[in-house]
């Protein structure tokens, strides 16, 4: 690290000297500084990095790096933490957990040994394959939270080969550093997520060669090995005006690059049509080794096989339109199942803080006890597959038919919902009818409701606005036949009554509180105008 006290030490004394200044002046100041400051000088080594933090982050109890350093769990305690919460996907965690053990391994060696940090490693970065919403992304947040490190995911199709427009490879970078809040020593640590890293391949543009494609392989080549990457980007003047106002502030210098050499790196994409070439590969070899009649048994068993990208070999990515140079960083690879009916209906069952266990607090936010036969899990689980986005299908089924489920039971007085596979069948039928079912109760409810408005109007206005029995209950009528609730239909038949009140209140002051009757609320406009013309007429 560049030792930058002889700097502070001068900036101090020339803050003692001059008068403070402000706007204009101290703008100048910043633009004509940000050209001398030598942005990306000090980068972090990780004993270094421990340093750096110790003066600012005193309060703060637990130091992460400590954490990252007690991580702890074996491979197969690893597996065992990912089976709790992620249903199938045996090889992908197998694999995952050792790539993840060995990674954190050479991490905290370098940590405590920090002289270890120069010795060349090959980093165990990941390419993950398979169809969207079988677990690739929730499995690697698993981890991440196991081990206390930052995570972030981004696209690989949005970013942009220059830089200067759209979002650099980069960028994804500082964005660890945000989910780190800011600290950008235990981002160096920190796990970085690129989904659809397959339409960087040459193939996915249909035979067109793909110059962006195959430039931002190459930036991002840059960033998986070891590269310091500026906290700041360039271009972000905003961000150098604020570093600059904190370093006149404080006259010290926060860390302006950091290293991507402990990040790890995990890839992953559908990776559609690869299967056709492995599958090519693996019949030429069979025809290379056995004649024609071995390929015709290969081809058969590999034909039952769905799984050809469990056997995908560096020359099938290359092939695909990768550079070479790029998939060699991906030194493990793994294919992820699909995942099917009864794979599904065990998310629901099963997987702790699953969409299912989610939906079930969201009801019970609404006072609502939800629970689900085992057939209507099923029968979630099978419409959910004919979705083909895999777990992903799971939520889109249930948000479809908790839709108006949601949007009626709150407040009705409904405490108990039990989903059977009838009503998946009909929702609308089965809302109507637990709604009419509980009728009397929603009424009584919502009577409660006319009584809730009065004494709200009283806290606001200081007026009481009583409503008789009657009126009470044709309020609830009329708020029903509106399809509105009995707060809104008061709120908006109600509204000038304060005014109007008040008005009353001039002529009246002793008129503090009125009584509506049923043919009142019917027209509540009509009684007030008359009540104001009677209290001005009478005087
Ligand atoms: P992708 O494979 O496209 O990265 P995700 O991992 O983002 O899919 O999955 C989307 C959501 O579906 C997750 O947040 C999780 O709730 C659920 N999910 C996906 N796969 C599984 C699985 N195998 N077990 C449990 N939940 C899963």
């Amino acid at each position: 690290m560049i030792d930058d006290k002889e700097e502070r030490n001068s900036a101090d004394e020339q803050k003692k000297d001059e008068p403070p200044r402000h706007g204009a002046d101290l703008l100048k100041d910043l633009m004509d500084k940000l050209g001398g400051i030598p942005l990306g000088s000090i980068r972090l080594d990780p004993g270094e990095a421990e340093q750096y933090g110790a003066a600012e982050e005193k309060e703060s109890q637990i130091d992460p790096l400590d954490l990252i350093k007690k991580f702890s769990f074996k491979p197969r305690e690893i597996r065992d933490y990912l089976d709790r919460y992620v249903i199938s996907q045996s090889e992908a965690k197998k694999v995952l957990a050792t790539a993840v053990r060995d990674h954190y391994d050479h991490v905290i060696r370098c940590l405590e040994a920090p002289e270890d940090a120069k010795r060349d490693f090959a980093k165990a970065n990941v390419l993950m394959m398979g169809p969207t919403g079988v677990g690739k992304t929730y499995l690697m947040r698993c981890i991440a939270r196991l081990i206390g490190v930052p995570f972030v995911k981004a696209d690989a199709t949005k970013f942009s080969e220059t830089g200067y427009v759209g979002y650099d490879v980069e960028d994804i970078i500082r964005d660890l550093v945000k989910a780190a809040d800011g600290d950008a020593k235990l981002a160096q640590f920190g796990i970085v997520y690129i989904d659809e890293v397959d339409k960087l391949a040459s193939s996915a543009t249909d035979g067109h060669k793909d110059v962006s494609g195959r430039g931002v392989q190459v930036n991002l080549l840059k960033l998986l090995e070891d590269s310091d990457v500026r906290l700041i980007a360039q271009n972000d003047m905003m961000g150098q005006m604020q570093a600059m106002m904190n370093y006149q502030r404080h006259g010290s210098r926060p860390p302006t690059t950091i290293s991507t050499k402990f990040i790890l790196f995990i890839v992953s994409g559908a990776f559609s049509k690869l299967d056709a070439i492995v599958k090519r590969r693996i019949g030429s070899t069979v025809i290379g080794f056995h004649g024609t009649e071995g390929a015709e048994v290969f081809e058969e068993r590999v034909e039952e096989d769905a799984a050809l990208l469990k056997h995908v070999q560096t020359s099938d990515l290359v092939n695909y339109g990768f550079e070479p140079e790029f998939v060699g960083r991906f030194p493990v690879r793994v294919a992820l199942d699909e995942l099917g009916e009864p794979e599904l209906e065990k998310i629901l069952t099963t997987a702790e803080n699953g969409v299912w266990e989610q939906y079930v607090e969201t009801m019970a936010g609404y006072d609502i006890a939800l629970s689900a036969e085992r057939d209507a899990l099923k029968h979630i689980a099978a419409d959910a597959v004919k979705e083909k986005t895999g777990a992903r299908g799971l939520l889109t089924v249930l948000e479809r038919f908790f839709r108006d489920f949601k949007f009626e039971l709150p407040g009705t007085g409904i405490t108990e919902l039990k989903l059977t596979s009838e009503m998946l069948s009909k929702p609308k039928e089965a809302l109507d009818k637990l709604l009419a079912s509980n009728r009397e109760e929603a009424e009584r409810l919502a009577y409660g409701e006319v009584a809730a408005f009065s004494e709200r109007f009283r806290e606001q206005t200081g007026f009481g606005l009583e409503f008789s029995h009657e009126a009470a209950l044709k309020l609830v009528a009329l708020a029903q036949q509106a399809d509105k609730t009995v707060r809104g239909y008061c709120e908006s038949q109600f509204k000038d009554f304060e005014y109007g009140l008040k008005l009353i209140a001039k002529a009246h002051p002793e008129k503090t509180s009125f009584q509506l009757e049923a043919a009142d609320v019917e027209a509540p406009q009509q009684v007030l105008t008359k009540w104001i013309k009677e209290s001005y007429e009478g005087n």
